[in-house]
């Protein structure tokens, strides 16, 4: 029989914000038990950059629109378009995660921009902000799931994504053993929006520190091979659990994503003048001895 063991999950405590209704649990593990997890509630699937393919408009399409594609980039951070291979003159920005065609394969004579193709408008990017992908990748928006994947690959390269505007976010891992022969599988989910009720971009800094944070789970089974009791037992006694209610291994996860270089709380821009501010995960602070401890689970020890 396949072992389910408890969900780790993480909390979003957002300041001011209300906490949404309790949790759904995926489908995919119905043994899951999470303790003491706020969960996001429901909106409209994020789709303001989710789901664009673009198109290379036929009506201004230009010899440089119009020739084979020799190449794809990927931007990595949101860039500007510039209108030529030197100079401020800016023709849009480009979204971080966004493939875009050149046609030309054009470097400006500093090397430092290539020209490509944006939506209809044929600008030049800077180089250091995006990837060469291979042609294959479709050109525009990656989807949410994949920007998070992503952002995630160093550490939890090929980890199933699963994302929902109803997903509590958590990682699991289930253990079976059929023959002998134990199977392990890990899973991440993530949701697309904020106890706010808005729309969560995937390379938002609160988006990016639940990101790792699961990952931090994923990584905290491996070195402990997936012995949960074992793992409890060590986080805790690293990071302890007073003052903690959610135990050394929740603690921990913040850890690793600190470590990681996360940002575990932020303020912006509420509109109107407003702010809001938010806190990611489950607060309290990362002492250099939880840092170090956290360094070593990503280098796949145990602490
Ligand atoms: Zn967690």
């Amino acid at each position: 029989m396949p072992r389910f063991i408890p969900a780790a999950a993480l909390a979003l405590a957002l300041v001011g914000a209300s906490v949404a209704a309790p949790a759904v649990l995926p489908a995919s593990a119905p043994e899951a038990t999470t303790v003491g997890e706020v969960s996001l509630g429901a909106l409209p699937q994020a789709a303001s950059e989710a789901d664009g393919i673009e198109r290379v408009s036929l009506a201004t399409a230009t010899p440089a629109a119009t020739a084979a594609i020799k190449a794809k980039y990927q931007t990595n951070v949101s860039a500007t378009l510039y209108s030529a291979g030197s100079g401020t003159k800016k023709l849009a920005t480009v979204p971080a995660d966004y493939t875009v065609a050149t046609r030309t394969a054009k470097k400006s004579s500093d090397g430092k921009r290539i020209q490509v193709q944006y939506k209809s408008k044929t600008g030049w990017i800077t180089l250091s902000k995006a990837s060469k992908v291979s042609l294959s990748t479709k050109v525009g928006q990656l989807s949410w799931k994949a920007s998070a994947a992503k952002n995630i690959s160093k550490w939890c390269s090929g980890v199933p994504i699963d994302t929902s505007v109803n997903y509590m976010n958590q990682a699991t891992a289930q253990v079976s053993t059929t023959n002998g022969k134990r199977k392990v599988t890990e899973k991440i989910n993530l949701s697309t929006k904020t106890n706010w009720g808005t729309a969560l971009n995937p390379n938002h800094p609160m988006a990016i520190s639940i990101q790792y944070h699961e990952c931090g789970h994923i990584m905290q089974y491996r070195a402990y091979n997936y012995d949960f009791a074992g793992l409890k037992r060590a986080m805790d006694k690293v990071y302890g659990t007073s003052g903690n209610t959610a135990g050394g291994v929740e603690h921990m996860a913040d850890c690793i994503s600190e470590a990681l270089g996360a940002k575990r709380k932020g303020t912006e821009s509420a509109g109107n003048g407003a702010t809001r501010t938010w806190t990611s995960g489950y607060g309290g602070k990362c002492t250099a001895t939880h840092l170090a401890a956290a360094k070593k689970i990503v280098a796949g020890k145990r602490v």
